[in-house]
Parts: C-alpha cells; structure tokens; sequence
C-alpha cells in the first residue's frame, strides 16, 4: 500500500496542492512559516512595529471621525482585534457586511464587543436576491471556494466605507500563526472571476452587490492610499487564550470551529468542499496551530481524524442552505455530480498579477512602505521550491 508523505513537523500531506518536502522530510508551508516568522516579528521588535503602527494610524485619524475601520463577524480573531483597538484607545468603525447566513451566536457575539468598548457599528445588509443568485452561480460553476463572493463584499464594503469616512486604515483579523497559508488553489478569488461567474451562470447582471474589480482595489490602494493592516501577525496570538479573555471580559460565545459563526462559510467548509471537491481546509490550520505550539502533533492527527462537522448538523445544515437558496433537493444533488473545477478554469486577474507582483511591491514599498498581500504572497511558492 502506498502511503501518503506527511510533513515530519506538521500534519499536512502531498495533497496539498503546491507542497513539497525536503531531505528531513519538512513541507515548504513550515519553512515558509519560518520566513514569515523573521518579516513578522514578536516580543520587544513586534509590540516596537505595534505602536508605530497605532501612532501612524492616530496621527492619519486626526480631524476625521475614526481612526480605522474594523470588520467584525462575531467570530474569535475580529473581536479579539476589536479589543485590541479599544486598549490601544484608537478609534474604530466596526464593520459588519450581513449576508444573512449569520448564526445567533455571532451577532450576539458582535453586539457584545461593539457595545462594551461603546465603538459605533456600520451594518451593511446585502441585496438577498442579488446575492442568493450569485451564490447559486459559483454553485452551478463548480467552483471550489463558494464563499468566495462574501470575502470580496466583505473586503469591498471595508474599502468603500474607508474611503467614504477619509480613513487609511482597515484593521484585518487574518494571521498567518493560527491559520498557516491557504493554497491558492483552494482559496484564489477576484472580481473578475465573479462577473464572469455570474454572467455564465445567473440570469441578472451584477447591480449593488459590492464587487471589488482590478481598478478599485488599485483606486483604493494607491489613491486613496488605504492600507489593510494585520496587527494580529505582532502579538503572542493564542486563539484559546483570546477566546478565555472574550469571554471572560465580555460573555463572549465559541461557535464550535474555524469561520463556523456563519452558516454559509460553515456549510462549504464541512460539506461542500470535502464532499465535492476533496477538500478539507483543517489540514492547514491544524497544522499552524502545532506550528504555534497551541496544540500538539499528535492532537492535531486525532482532531484531524474526526469529522469537520458532526455528522446530525451537516444535515441540518445542507437542508437548511437548500430551503434558504430556494434550490430544490434534485437540483442541488445534481450541482453536487457536476465535475469539480479549479479558478485557473475561469477568467482571473491572477495571470496579470503573478507576472507584476514583483514591480506592484517596489512601487508598493517606495511609495507606502507596505505591500498589499495579494501581492506580498503571489510568488512564495516558487521562491521557496528547491532548485531542480
Ligand atoms: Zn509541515
């Protein structure tokens, strides 16, 4: 029998799109954690970028209502950020982009942190139609990652309203620690990809659905010069420990699993992509928690063994998306036999990105001192990929 080569440090093995292995048998995504971990430092040289960062942020805050806009969904690393913000006395704008999928744990959850710190709360509700169509349209297209459309809104509405209210700073809960780094494959979105999603696929052109195109990411970016910062990568950050505090200081709620504060995100990750398309996220943030230290090895092959989701609320929740999407059961079984497809299947800013990622981060640099992650991240595969 063939077995799988499994990472010596982690739990990630070669299905994983892009992995690879060295002489001691170490997969790239733990030596490229040991590279990210020198550009994001901790302790004295992390809190040192930390106040730089909220000094910068306060002094581009002053005359202007906020400081900074902050998405927060209920979830562990946005409300841990909130809490953050509100030590470090900036002043934020929460943000919250409801698609209409939330759990009641996480807008209790949101109420919580937004209303303890006394920071106002921007709640930007979604067209349901328009987007209750989008969504049936990557279903349809067989796309992997079918929450993809929620993360662009989400990053969209954030600019949009940054933008709006003159702020620089949009604070992102996302670090590379606890959650490692998603393969491309698994996770690669623009907005390309979505308008061509939805004219192949849905019967209605794109209307007020926050989409975020090449040229407003750009606009955004470079003239308004709003940058998306993740203070998080600087702090000793333990999910467990940030979830004791929340709910300590706050009667903060755990929601049982990764983004698992909304139905729909909880939905692709415990169902749709392991079932239809083989994929099953953990792997990746299990293994940056061992990366962590936060678990062990050992305990991260066990929870790995056990399913995403128990199996009684799966079923709840795929019956529960089926009725809320409008689909019937037969069409819904039939998305599910349709051939499973990649983002390279689709038309994307991806080809045009990959090849100016090396020039967009010097202007990057020069100009701002910062370079946008789509960018920072694009070519760390192959400069990490042993010489052949
Ligand atoms: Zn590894």
């Amino acid at each position: 029998m063939l077995l799988k080569q499994t990472c010596s440090k982690c739990i990630i093995d070669e299905t994983v799109p892009g992995t690879w292995f060295d002489d001691q048998g170490i997969c790239n995504h733990c030596k490229l954690y040991q590279r990210v971990e020198q550009d994001w430092p901790l302790g004295v040289e992390g809190k040192r970028r930390l106040d730089q960062l909220v000094g910068k942020m306060k002094a581009a805050g002053e005359g202007k209502a906020y400081d900074c806009v902050v998405g927060v969904s209920g979830g562990t690393d946005s409300s841990y950020l909130v809490h953050w913000a509100a030590q470090n006395r900036l002043r934020a704008l929460a943000v919250h982009f409801d698609n209409g999928w939330n759990s009641p744990i996480a807008v209790s959850n949101i109420k919580k942190v937004v209303n303890k710190f006394g920071f106002d709360l921007e709640t930007y509700v979604v067209d349901w139609e328009e987007y209750r169509e989008i969504l049936i349209s990557f279903l349809k297209a067989s796309f992997p990652w079918a929450d993809a459309p929620t993360d662009i809104a989400i990053d969209a509405t954030l600019y949009r309203i940054a933008e709006r209210e003159g702020v620089k700073y949009i604070l992102n809960g996302s670090n590379f620690r606890t959650e490692g780094k998603m393969p491309r494959e698994w996770t690669y979105m623009d907005g390309r990809i979505l308008r061509h999603i939805q004219t192949a696929y849905g019967s209605k052109k794109i209307k007020s659905f926050p989409n975020l195109n090449l040229w407003d990411f750009l606009k955004f970016s470079f003239l308004k010069r709003i940058q998306l910062v993740r203070p998080l990568n600087y702090m000793e950050y333990r999910k467990d420990q940030a979830q004791k505090l929340l709910e300590q200081e706050l009667g903060w709620q755990y929601y049982g699993g990764h983004h698992y504060e909304n139905i729909y995100t909880r939905f692709v990750y415990s169902y749709l992509l392991p079932e239809k398309f083989k994929i099953d996220k953990r792997i990746i943030t299990l293994s940056a928690l061992v990366r962590a230290k936060e678990i062990t090895r050992d305990e991260a092959v066990e929870r790995f063994k056990q399913p995403p989701h128990p199996s009684e609320k799966v079923e709840e929740d795929v019956e529960y998306v089926i009725k809320k999407l409008g689909v019937s059961e037969e069409e819904f079984n039939e998305i599910m036999k349709l051939p499973a497809k990649s983002f390279t299947d689709f038309p994307s800013y991806f080809p045009l990105i990959s090849k100016l990622a090396p020039i967009v981060r010097i202007v990057f640099q020069l100009l701002l001192s910062w370079t946008p992650p789509m960018f920072y991240e694009m070519d760390s595969r192959k400069r990490e990929a042993p010489a052949r």
